[in-house]
Formats: structure tokens, sequence, C-alpha cells
């Protein structure tokens, strides 16, 4: 059977909303579209019903009590609530905040604007393999720390952090933790109790969700956390989040979670075999490529694959029938190089020609074989017609060439 074209393969950046969600969404669209906080009739109990069974269905994907979950319009509010909202409420007790700079922007920028702001941040490096761990976080923790901030796993590489060993610390320490899990929950087991979490950020739009909805998990003992909220009004969602509740959404996100969690071990054995197929079938037939990130502690539907001596841009235009994400910056008209490969170190030469492959739930083996050989042709073509290529094969060193300034 022929591949249908164009192929998703950019599933980190977004999903399709599942038929399942979708089915579940519809009816809050129209028939049911009460106020969630109109105590005072049917309409309203009908979408405050809805939004208490959601609320259970993403407390249980993440082993936390219904009552512990903020709704949000996705990640980057859940991440700044938590960030700026912990941070506020407990300046009193020291000024020190401790996050990684391969970290999604939606927490490098509230992190940025606290320092401006007279916070002390420590920026962790990661190693080459991308993994943080505990040991790192024990060296930066002092007296005045008040959080941390570590991903559950990165967007880009996948790479999965050292996430309960740094929740045990913090919570020797006395230390807020907050994890940015959009891309792990859903996708692997995430447990707010094992891990020692204290706030966790996730997003419906990654999980096959609908976009514009997502929740932060605020724990309520051991400690009770308690956050400055950035929005005030109506004192919605314990006062942490005021505004009318996004019910179809909120519907939305419940579900894809409930879907989730009942996939997520069939998902995870599938896509991870498809993903190893992809990385061997590539790696196998080309040399200059090197897949970035940790070999195993690794999302199970991530690659991020390096090609020496060709263009990502090119790259992306040799196999534009394959939706993928370049390792350049998202803003299209900078050639700057990821930052995330960058923090990683990654040469410039490498980290300007990669590809990440976000591998999801309607992805096929046709799929996976058409690219490779998309991939393989490509890259073959490209480096056919690269002057720097030719030297390569002629044994040329082009770390010893003296480039003219530009
Ligand atoms: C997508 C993503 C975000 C942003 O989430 P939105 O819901 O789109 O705001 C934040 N962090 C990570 C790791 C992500 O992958």
């Amino acid at each position: 059977m022929a591949v249908q074209l164009p192929i998703y393969l950019d599933n980190n950046a977004t999903t399709r909303v599942d038929p399942r969600v979708l089915e579940v969404m519809l009816p809050y669209f129209s028939e049911k579209f009460g106020n969630a906080a109109s105590r005072n009739h049917q309409f309203g109990w009908a979408a405050e019903e809805a939004v208490d069974k959601a609320r259970q269905q993403v407390a249980s994907l993440i082993g936390a009590d219904s009552k512990e979950i903020i709704w949000t319009s996705g990640s980057t509010e859940s991440n700044n609530l938590a960030i700026k909202g912990a941070a506020e409420m407990y300046s009193s007790k020291g000024k020190h905040i401790i996050t990684a700079i391969h970290e999604h922007k939606a927490v490098l920028d509230p992190f940025k604007r606290l320092q401006k702001q007279g916070f002390d941040v420590t920026w962790l490096e990661p190693p080459i393999d991308g993994v943080i761990t505990a040991e790192q976080i024990a060296e930066a923790i002092r007296e005045d720390t008040i959080l941390v901030s570590i991903m559950w796993a990165n967007n880009e590489i996948g790479t999965i952090n050292q996430i309960p060993q740094i929740g045990q610390l913090c919570k020797e320490h006395g230390v807020i933790f907050h994890t940015d899990a959009t891309q792990a929950v859903g996708k692997i087991p995430v447990n707010v109790e094992q891990a020692g979490v204290d706030l966790l950020s996730l997003s419906a739009h990654k999980i096959y969700g609908p976009k514009g909805v997502g929740a932060l998990y605020v724990r309520r003992r051991k400690p009770r956390v308690r956050l400055v909220p950035i929005l005030d009004g109506g004192g919605h969602e314990r006062g942490m989040r005021s505004g009318t509740l996004n019910v179809t959404g909120v519907v939305g996100l419940g579900a894809a979670c409930e879907v989730s969690q009942q996939d997520m071990e069939a998902d995870a054995t599938r896509l991870r075999a498809l993903r190893d197929k992809l990385e061997e079938g590539i790696t196998s037939q080309l040399d200059g490529v090197a897949v970035n990130g940790h070999p195993t502690e690794r999302l199970p539907h991530t690659s991020n694959i390096s090609f020496a001596w060709v263009e990502g841009e090119s790259l992306m235009m040799a196999i534009k029938e394959i939706a993928v994400s370049s390792g350049s910056a998202c803003t299209s008209a900078s050639l700057e190089p990821s930052y995330v490969l960058k923090s990683l170190g990654v040469g410039d030469d490498l980290a300007h020609s990669s590809l990440r492959f976000g591998l999801g739930r309607d992805t096929t083996e046709e799929e996976i074989d058409y690219t490779i050989e998309k991939v393989v042709s490509g890259v073959k073509k490209l480096r056919e017609m690269s002057p720097l290529y030719e030297l390569v094969q002629e044994g040329v060193d082009l770390s010893t060439i003296e480039w003219a300034a530009h």
C-alpha cells in the first residue's frame, strides 16, 4: 500500500486530537454549554460535574489527588504560575533558584524575568548526554535555595532527567521542586508521590488533546505548596487561577489523560520499536550521523539525529513531504543552531543539521520505511553536491581549514 503524504513526525510540537477525545468533547461546545462556576442551575452543575471528572482523570494519570489539579491554558502558563508564583510566595525564605540551560523557553524566560527582579539563578549545564543528575542539583543547592525547576523529559532530544532522585534531594533540603512534564506525561510513567514533585506542568495538545488547555499540579500536603497567582479575578481554582473555565478543553484534557493511561504501555512499546528501526535504518546507511542525547534514558518516541556535512534547512527541503523539526531555533528567520544541542556541546556544524523525529500514536511502519529511504537518499544527494563533503572524502580535516571572515 502506498504511504499517504505528507507524513507527520513532529509530535513533540503538537499532536492530533484523538478521535476518542474529540467525541467526548463535542457536546460541550453545544448542548452542554454551562459555566462550571454557575452554582444555581442544572447547566452549571452539568459543567461542574464534567470538570470534576476531568480533574480525576488528570490526577489519576500522575498519581495525584484531584484537589491538587489547577486548570490553565497550557504548559507555558503552568510553568509561569509555578515558577513565578512559588518564587514570589517563598522569597522571604531566600532568593536562590535553580534550573538548567536546556529547559524549554517557557521555563527559561520566567527564570530570566525573576533574575532581573533580583533572584539569584543557578543555570546548570547538562553533560553531553543531556541528563541532569541529582548530583548536579546537590552541588548547586544552598541555604537560601527556595525553588528547583528541572523538566521531566526534554522536548528536543527526549532525554529523561533524574526526577525521583532530584525530588528526594529537594525534600531533604526543604526546597520546592517544579518539573515541566509536558513531554513525559502520558508517554512514560509519571507519579508525583514517587518522584517527590511539588509542582508539575502538563499540556493537553502534547497528549492527543486540544490546544490551549493544560494543568498545574500543586501539592497539598507534605508540604502544602502555596503560590502567588498571576491572574486576579473571581478566585477560581483555589484562588490560583481566576477565569471562567474552558470546560470543553478541560473535558478534552481529562479524556486525553484517560486514553493515554490505557494506551501508554502499548504505544511506548510500538513507538520505541519504530523509533529504533528509524535510527538503525539511517545510521547503518550513512556515515557522519550522530543520535543526540542519552541512548537509553530517553522518551520512546523521540529521536534527534545530526547529519554532518549537510545544511539543516536544505535537508528539510529535500524531505519536505515529511514534517519534522529542524535543529534550528523556532524562529525560522534565524539560522541559529538549536540552543539545546549547543548546550550539550554538539558542534555548530552538527547542531545546524539536526532533525527531530517525533513519532506518535498514528505513526505507521510504512511511514518509517518511507522516511528512512527519503532521509538517506536526501542526505546522499546533498553531500554529492557539497564541496565540503568532497574535501572530507579526500581526507581533509575540516576543523583545520581557515574560513574567510563573514
Ligand atoms: C510544548 C511545551 C511547552 C509549552 O506548552 P504549551 O501548552 O504549548 O504552552 C512547555 N514545555 C515543554 C517541554 C513543551 O514541550
